[in-house]
């Protein structure tokens, strides 16, 4: 057995204070989590992945967002994991319920019918007003209210990678408003009208079907706020499609995108190594893993499966196609 000896005997080994590399992030940003009681271990699993590759050198704050009051367990457990402030908020009713244009008996019929289809989702009620809130309420809750950028942590998400730099200030300084890891085509049966809405409100031509996956997204809230994708989100919802089909928060959120910022404002975010269950995606180059960066295999990676969206992102880049992602292709 070798003993190391301790150059600085006086040095306490295990400290809670803010170390040399210690850097308090100064974006007004929150990492954010929806999140169910249920999910506490996941949810805590989550917050130490993103703690110790990236946020317990920036401290920010945690906001955890919930349809019913989190337990005392869930609160001080999630608590104790976050290295920065954090903050609870119940998402009132309205943000949470259907609407009184839409009409329930067709509701459940459509779910029935989903669910005989077997799509995925297809039957769920929660899923739907968790779809439609994250397409239209989050970012206007009262907690998000004093923060220009999010992060969105799922519970049960992996990050692989070191995270050394601050990706809010990369966001900022670079004029980007949207940032995501993977991306891929969208189960058609869910969004059937979705797209001829958008045209409706806006445009012509196809939709692909790509969208960014939304469990991960480092993003403006500000870009939700605006009176453009305010205005596209009501228009969205008056028609329905939210109870009606099953619209996801991720192709809603990916054609507002599309729609109203021009592509140089969306950012893959290559260097980060990144899992929610079934997908992963992994960077590619050298360094990311001879420094130790990284621990995830190269060769599992969502970016060359052929539901991926990316290489028609790629594409894209080398083409200098204008509209994000292919959308109109
Ligand atoms: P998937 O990633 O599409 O399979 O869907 P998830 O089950 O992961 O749900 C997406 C996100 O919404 C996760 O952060 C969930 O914790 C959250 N979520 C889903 N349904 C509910 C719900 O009914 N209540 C709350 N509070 N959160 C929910
Ligand atoms: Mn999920």
């Amino acid at each position: 057995i070798q003993v190391v000896e301790q150059t600085e005997p006086n040095m306490p080994i295990c400290s809670n204070e803010p170390t040399l590399e210690s850097n308090n992030g100064t974006e007004k940003a929150t990492l954010v989590m929806l999140v169910r009681n249920r999910e506490i271990r996941e949810a805590l699993s989550s917050m130490r992945s993103v703690e110790d590759r990236f946020n317990r050198k920036f401290h920010y704050p945690w906001t955890f967002l919930n349809d019913k009051p989190f337990t005392k367990d869930f609160i001080e457990y999630t608590t104790g994991m976050a290295s920065g402030p954090v903050e609870y908020q119940v998402i009132p009713k309205e943000a949470w319920s259907i609407p009184k244009s839409i009409n329930t008996t067709i509701v459940k019929q459509e779910m029935a019918e989903m669910t005989r289809q077997n799509i995925i989702y297809g039957g769920s009620l929660s899923y739907r007003h968790m779809c439609r809130f994250n397409s239209g309420f989050f970012y206007n809750m009262e907690v998000m209210k004093k923060y220009d950028w999010y992060w969105r942590v799922e519970p049960g998400i992996e990050l692989y990678c070191d995270i050394e730099y601050d990706p809010f200030t990369f966001m900022r300084t670079n004029n980007k408003i949207y940032g995501f890891v993977i991306t891929m085509y969208e189960f058609e049966a869910t969004i059937k009208t979705l797209w001829s809405r958008t045209k409706e409100f806006e445009i012509d031509g196809n939709y692909n079907l790509c969208h960014f996956w939304s469990n991960f997204e480092i993003a403006s809230l500000n870009f939700y706020r605006s009176e453009a994708y305010t205005k596209y989100f009501e228009f969205l919802d008056s028609a329905g499609g939210f109870f009606y089909e099953r619209w996801g928060d991720a192709p809603v959120h990916s054609l507002g995108v599309g729609l109203f910022a021009p592509k140089d404002k969306i950012h893959h975010f290559a260097d980060f190594g990144y899992s929610h269950p079934p997908c992963s995606r992994c960077p590619q180059d050298d360094e990311s893993h001879k420094s130790g960066r990284c621990y995830c295999n190269r060769a599992v990676n969502f970016d060359t499966n052929s539901y991926s969206c990316m290489p028609r992102w790629w594409d894209g880049m080398l083409n200098s196609i204008d509209n994000l992602c292919g959308i109109l292709y």
